[in-house]
């Protein structure tokens, strides 16, 4: 005779359960109102980590070298544009929170700002056997897509090693392109001056 396992509870079940009964819900971020979103375009991401990685490392090239032509607009000025256009690419493909703290070339191009408890370093104790999230269960878990992602790249399982800081909530909202593009072009700079 066969036994029925019993129903597995997780910790975030018991939250819910305990949680006050009410009619308000808020909308667009409670749990019941993302269920049945489709994660098509992050997971087709995760799936071509590879390609994306090499097309970011043009679009970084290019990116510096225009670094004379930011630095002639301002990179203060060429903030809102520029945020504009990556809050849009990047919201579309991988789901972007707009951190402006960009970690994707290290976790396998799965946004970690995607995690409901926003962890910037692998995956809390509650993934699910099919690799969901526990507070999302329709929701495959950011960091098993990390994971999965980072193993298609050429660096992947090296930099997703490398421990995070935690998230400056004070870069919010600003683009991590030109933040990026700053801190490699005075990286740059030094390294020219040292060698002279
Ligand atoms: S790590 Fe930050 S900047 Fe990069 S995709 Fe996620 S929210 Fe956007």
């Amino acid at each position: 005779m066969q036994v029925e396992k019993p129903p597995i509870i997780t910790q975030a079940i018991r939250v819910r359960r305990a949680r006050e009964k009410s009619e308000y819900q808020p909308h667009g971020v409670s749990v019941e109102s993302r269920r049945g979103r489709r994660y098509t375009i992050r997971l087709w991401s995760v799936r071509h980590s590879r390609l994306l990685e090499w097309f970011y490392d043009k679009f970084s090239r290019i990116f510096l070298t225009l670094h004379p032509f930011w630095k002639a607009v301002g990179y203060n000025r060429a903030e809102a544009p520029v945020t504009f256009v990556e809050r849009r690419v990047k919201g579309l493909m991988f789901d972007c929170r707009m951190c402006g703290q960009c970690i994707l070339s290290s976790t396998g191009m799965s946004c970690p700002m995607n995690c409901p408890k926003q962890l910037r370093n692998g995956p809390c104790g509650g993934v699910r056997a099919n690799g969901n999230c526990e507070v999302e269960p329709d929701m495959p878990c950011v960091w098993v897509q990390a994971w999965n992602g980072a193993t298609n790249m050429r660096h992947g399982e090296d930099n997703i090693m490398d421990v995070q800081k935690p998230v400056d909530q004070s870069t919010r909202e600003t683009s991590a392109w030109l933040r990026v593009t700053a801190n490699a072009a005075a990286g740059r700079d030094a390294a020219r001056k040292a060698a002279q």
